[in-house]
């Protein structure tokens, strides 16, 4: 049953969710103000959805701090903890065909990425952490005549999430999930783009039981609701995930406020390198193309800068183009489309932008570089490739976050880390080499969050992913992000 029409079957058949999850209800903003949800595959109107602001952020964050103090989640046994945690991940799985849908429609994914990438990812986080919840252990202090010492991870209290449109629910549940499995209340703020799935977690989380309160869903702005929440004096943490133009703004409302933490996952211009001793050209210039092309270049790791050596650019480059030319925009709701529409017409416009400036800096255009399928109303941008890019360049230096790939030669291999770390980010960086030494000493002088040898983007929720310099601090995954959700505690008893 996966054809296009049946996905479009779904699609008419699905009732869109369109209000707020505030202590365990499903609620219209206070205000009754709801705004417009396009979808990017035809420009057309989706639903309305809630438009929360002040006044739902102060709603929410009551519900979250009662349901905090009470304990109605916090003190519950890790084992029964657990059980809710799974069940949801039960019902997700069920569910898991309506929330591609709805994440497909929203931001104009493709289906197929959306089912056998997001949705699956997202349920496999939640399980991650739910496992880990009951091998959270404290530490006891040195051995002492008079005293007995011990350390406890205590939850933080309540959680603000305020997640991108890239991967809604994958990125939504990278916060969720530990932040659950630690005991916190959650207040997540999906983005203005992307609200769907976020809302449905929200109604399938109290589906599994968890207690009303401590998981609140606001849909909104992110200049009113988001604001709100980071400027609100009772929230302990701010966890969030987008630009670093508004990663900035967090910081200054925690400095504003209560200094409640922040944990930023900001953008990258992550560098992807290719050594003449590349052990595969085939399989990096597949990687290469699908690091920078998959989601429509909209993932904060896209490998957006490729860095090929001299001797072997050439021949890299006509392997890249082979790869890149088969990656043709088509329907999100056809199984068979590899690329989508861009999340939003604004998004589609910055890609064009870029690709406009890159051309009159110099950039060589060798493929792509136009907005395609405008019949349908959509939001679809070629996979373009901009060769001789130099690392002062616009295109070298600001992140896109659409399919535009900036290609660069180098000579020797300090050259390449020289123009890798020639930047304000520090996501992730890959590199292709035979070279053990090379590998290694490579790996270690580039500053990224992530560096991946011989295969893009290779790992996945058992390791910590975050950035450097201007690409954030605080990392998800892995059980560090389970912590993030902690304070650590010292308690002596004297004897
Ligand atoms: P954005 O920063 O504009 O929005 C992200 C979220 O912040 C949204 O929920 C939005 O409503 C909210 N927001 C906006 N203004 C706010 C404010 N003043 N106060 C509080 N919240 C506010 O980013 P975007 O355009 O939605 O996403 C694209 C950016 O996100 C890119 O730069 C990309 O690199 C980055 N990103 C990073 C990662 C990562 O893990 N490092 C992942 C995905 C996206």
């Amino acid at each position: 049953m996966t054809s296009l029409a049946h996905f479009e079957a779904v699609a008419g058949s699905l009732k869109l969710p369109g209000k707020a999850v505030i202590d365990g209800e499903r609620v219209p903003s206070a205000s009754g103000k709801t705004f417009v949800n396009i979808t990017p595959r035809n420009g057309r109107v989706l639903n309305h959805v809630a438009q929360c602001d002040a006044a739902d952020v102060e709603s929410a964050v009551r519900s979250a701090r009662r349901a905090f103090e009470d304990g109605r989640w916090r003190k519950l046994h890790y084992r029964d903890k657990k059980r809710v945690l799974f069940k949801l991940a039960e019902i997700m799985e069920r569910e898991a065909e309506t929330l591609a849908v709805l994440e497909s429609l929203d931001v104009g994914k493709p289906i197929t990425n959306a089912l056998q990438g997001d949705i699956p990812s997202a349920i496999r986080s939640l399980r991650y952490y739910a496992e880990a919840l009951d091998k959270i252990y404290g530490e006891v202090g040195p051995e002492a005549p008079d005293r007995f010492s011990f350390a406890v991870h205590e939850p933080l209290g309540v959680i603000g999430a305020i997640v991108p449109w890239n991967f809604p629910l994958h990125m939504a549940m990278w916060k969720v999930a530990p932040a659950l499995a630690m005991g916190n209340s959650i207040i997540l703020k999906p983005a203005e783009q992307s609200p769907l799935t976020a809302l449905k977690l929200g109604e399938l989380a109290l589906e599994a039981g968890l207690p009303p309160g401590v998981l609140n869903v606001l849909p909104g702005f992110g200049e009113e609701a988001g604001k709100a929440l980071a400027l609100h004096g009772d929230v302990d943490m701010i966890a969030f995930t987008g630009s670093g133009a508004v990663g900035k703004l967090l910081m200054q409302y925690s400095g504003q406020s209560n200094l409640k933490r922040v944990s930023l996952e900001l953008g990258g211009k992550s560098p992807h390198i290719i050594f003449a001793d590349c052990p595969d050209l085939d399989k990096a210039a597949t990687e290469a193309a699908w690091g920078v092309f998959y989601n429509s270049g909209q993932v904060c790791t896209a490998g957006s800068r490729l860095l090929v050596q001299e001797p072997i650019a050439d021949e890299f480059l006509a392997r890249l183009l082979a790869v890149a030319r088969k990656i043709v925009a088509g329907d999100p709701l056809e199984p068979a489309t590899m690329s989508g529409a861009m999340a939003s017409e604004e998004q589609m416009m910055t890609a064009l932008r870029y690709i406009e400036i890159a051309k009159s800096e110099g950039g060589a255009l060798t493929l792509g570089g136009r907005r395609v399928r405008a019949d349908s109303g959509g939001f679809y941008v070629e996979p373009t490739i901009i060769d001789r890019v130099q690392p002062e360049n616009t295109l070298a230096r600001e992140e896109v976050f659409g399919p535009v790939l900036a290609v660069t030669r180098f000579k020797s291999a300090d050259d390449a880390v020289r123009i890798a770390n020639d930047t304000n980010y520090g996501l992730a960086a890959g590199l292709w080499t035979t070279n053990i030494t090379l590998a290694h000493r490579a790996a270690r002088e580039i500053r990224a969050g992530l560096v991946w040898i011989n295969g893009w983007d290779s790992c996945d929720i058992t390791m910590p992913f975050g950035g450097f310099k201007q690409s954030g601090f605080g990392r998800d995954r892995s059980l560090h992000a389970l912590y993030k959700y902690s304070d650590f505690k010292s308690v002596s008893i004297t004897l």
